[in-house]
């Protein structure tokens, strides 16, 4: 472990370095053709995170068009059910389209016209950054081409045809596994080819600098609200809170306004799909090694010769052999501790928690409630757990029945 730095000492707003790096981890692995591409949107987003009027437009279009504050809201049923810490959970499902996206989405829209880019790309696996991205398009008038791999547009059909409303061109991708990685890839290919007049959004705490600080920075609101709403609910700090980890976007927002305050116990849930062995889960820090993927260096799930490894999850949107660079940094640090949830632990919760509070959560959100209420049980009624419930679980419904062989 590299403990140069005792943890107290670590100093939130000095990461990352000038070069992107988290420590050993992060940085930019992009080809030369980019390089330039990467450098003025870092020097755009330097100016315009420091400008008032970007600050206000954000906020103000977070509010009227995202539906920012969200609820810290007291799950007082699935309290009693586990009958230890007070659970809150943070409503990001609440937020327009149904996820924590949007809050990026937008900054990144908004960044992406002060630049002058009137043409927008992304990627998505399950639909979710894809319909983020194709409505603030609409809302600012941008072009929008969204990559997806063949396989998840027919998995996700629905949200194929909502970008399409939304007036985005979703362009399938036939290589490889036909999924999120593949349409990586295809949107890099677009980015070099049209990178005078194309922004590419990118979904996730990942990726080349300045993304994941960038994609942090649009998702940090979400960590100030939870501590100026659990000051005036319970006048003081959580005792832990949970988030699960995709690339990692949702969690570090959550929870970045605490790294400082060590008394707040910080977790985040990678997917143990069904079980951590070899090609069924994606919990990146459960055998996964340092390596380099998509423009980052951090931890992988790969073989032993650097091949990555195929990676398993009920839910698409923790189903990725990569996790954003900070994460594996604070992870170093014993900052930020990990666990995993597994699918059938997940369903179980899934169902749990609808029923027990009228909420139906996505199946990656979820995962974070398993862990949560593993802990909850575990914690005296005096202590304070919050979760990020990142999404709703909407578009996750089609899935459940089929696995619980409904016929709808
Ligand atoms: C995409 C997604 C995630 C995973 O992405 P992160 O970048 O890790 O946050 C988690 N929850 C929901 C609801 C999502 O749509």
């Amino acid at each position: 472990m590299a403990a140069s730095q005792a943890p107290d000492t670590i100093d939130r707003f000095s990461l990352p370095d000038s070069g992107g790096h988290f420590g050993p981890y992060g940085g930019v692995f992009v080809p030369e053709t980019l390089m330039t591409a990467l450098q003025d949107l870092g020097a755009a987003y330097d100016v315009a995170r420091k400008d008032p009027a970007f600050l206000t437009e954000l906020r103000h279009h977070l509010k009227e068009f995202a539906g920012r504050p969200t609820e810290l809201y007291f799950a007082e049923r699935l309290t009693a059910h586990c009958g230890g810490a007070k659970i809150y959970l943070k409503r990001e499902d609440l937020l327009h389209t149904g996820a924590h996206k949007i809050n990026n989405a937008l900054g990144q829209a908004l960044l992406a016209r002060r630049m002058g880019k009137k043409r927008v790309i992304a990627e998505t696996g399950a639909g979710q950054h894809g319909v983020a991205t194709a409505a603030v398009c609409a809302k600012f008038g941008l072009e929008c081409v969204v990559y997806m791999g063949a396989v998840d547009m027919e998995r996700q059909a629905l949200n194929v045809f909502r970008m399409r409303l939304m007036g985005a061109e979703v362009r399938g991708v036939e290589a490889g596994q036909k999924t999120l990685k593949e349409a990586i890839n295809e949107a890099m290919r677009d980015w070099v080819t049209n990178v005078r007049g194309t922004h590419y959004i990118l979904g996730s705490a990942l990726g080349s600098h300045p993304y994941p600080m960038m994609v942090r920075d649009f998702h940090r609101v979400i960590g100030q609200e939870v501590r100026a709403q659990i000051m005036e609910r319970e006048g003081r700090l959580p005792d832990e809170m949970i988030a699960c980890v995709g690339g990692g976007s949702n969690a570090i927002g959550f929870f970045f306004e605490f790294l400082e305050d060590r008394a707040v116990r910080l977790v985040g849930v990678e997917a143990g799909g069904r079980g951590i062995t070899r090609g069924d889960h994606a919990a990146r820090f459960e055998g996964g090694k340092l390596g380099v993927l998509q423009g980052c260096k951090t931890y992988i799930l790969q073989n032993d010769d650097g091949q990555i490894e195929l990676t398993h999850s009920v839910s698409a949107g923790l189903d990725y052999a990569a996790i954003g660079p900070e994460h594996a940094f604070y992870r170093d640090r014993q900052r930020i501790d990990f666990a995993y949830a597994c699918d059938d632990e997940v369903m179980e919760t899934f169902k749990l928690c609808s029923r027990l509070e009228g909420i139906i959560p996505a199946l990656e959100s979820t995962h974070a409630l398993v862990h949560g209420l593993k802990r909850a049980k575990q914690m005296r009624k005096d202590e304070i757990l919050v979760i990020n419930l990142s999404g709703r679980g909407d578009k996750d419904v089609n899935q459940v029945a089929k696995i619980l062989g409904v016929t709808l």
